[in-house]
């Protein structure tokens, strides 16, 4: 039997920034993949992580609104297969059944994080009752709220590194 390595421990994290990445994708069929997404909010040289009630309370309303059938959806909702928790709480994966690219994730994550922050500000915690989810109670609308601001920002510098990366293509054209 051959060990599979799993992707995540073939990304060196010293070099690791926060930020959007497209990891690959994984042949599930013959006819069909499933495509890997990195939603790095922290960095993780610099030794910072999230605490797990705010995790928590961000991985519940990012698996609502990434399936929320709104306007202006780049992701398509019916595309969403999974989004889960680093266990290291430096950030979260995400599997689509579709490729997209970078900057269209950017786009999609810059409306689906304020979205949440609307949500928490008016405390709604989706699926976070005794029937829909394992541990309820471990929440932080706050911590979650000032978390997703920090990662507004890093949505900004990767849509900022895109438009960039866009201008040097124009000018070589
Ligand atoms: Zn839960």
């Amino acid at each position: 039997m051959t060990q599979i390595t799993p992707r995540s421990f073939t990304i060196d994290h010293t070099t690791l920034q926060a930020g959007v990445y497209y990891q690959g994708a994984t042949r599930i069929t013959r006819l069909a993949k499933v495509h890997h997404y990195d939603l790095r909010f922290k960095t993780p040289s610099e030794r910072e992580f999230m605490e797990p009630r705010v995790l928590h309370t961000i991985e519940h309303l990012f698996a609502y609104l990434l399936r929320e059938d709104r306007k202006n959806k780049v992701v398509k909702p019916e595309h969403v297969v999974d989004i889960h928790v680093y266990g290291c709480k430096t950030g979260f994966g995400l599997i689509l059944s579709r490729q997209y690219t970078e900057r269209q994730l950017v786009k999609e994550l810059q409306a689906t994080t304020l979205e949440a922050i609307e949500m928490l500000k008016e405390n709604m915690f989706p699926g976070m009752t005794e029937k829909e989810c394992g541990n309820p109670y471990l929440r932080n609308g706050q911590g979650a709220i000032a978390e997703l601001k920090k990662f507004l920002k890093v949505l900004d510098v990767m849509q900022a590194q895109h438009h960039k990366a866009n201008v040097v293509r124009d000018n070589k054209n």
